[in-house]
């Protein structure tokens, strides 16, 4: 079960999720973040971070 949790870890570390049409996106949370990087769908650079329940 460690290596479940890490693997999921490292799924979801780098997932952020756009806030206007929820398209996943990989990427720096730093850039992220920041707003370095916008949506590949709407263009805005609002996201939020992925979170399984
Ligand atoms: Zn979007």
């Amino acid at each position: 079960m460690v290596k479940f949790a890490e693997t999921t870890k490292r799924l979801f570390a780098n997932v952020f999720v756009c806030r206007n049409c929820k398209t996943k996106i990989r990427g720096l949370p730093t850039k992220l973040m920041k707003g370095l990087i916008p949506c590949k769908k709407c263009g805005k650079r609002r996201f939020r971070p992925i979170r399984k329940k």
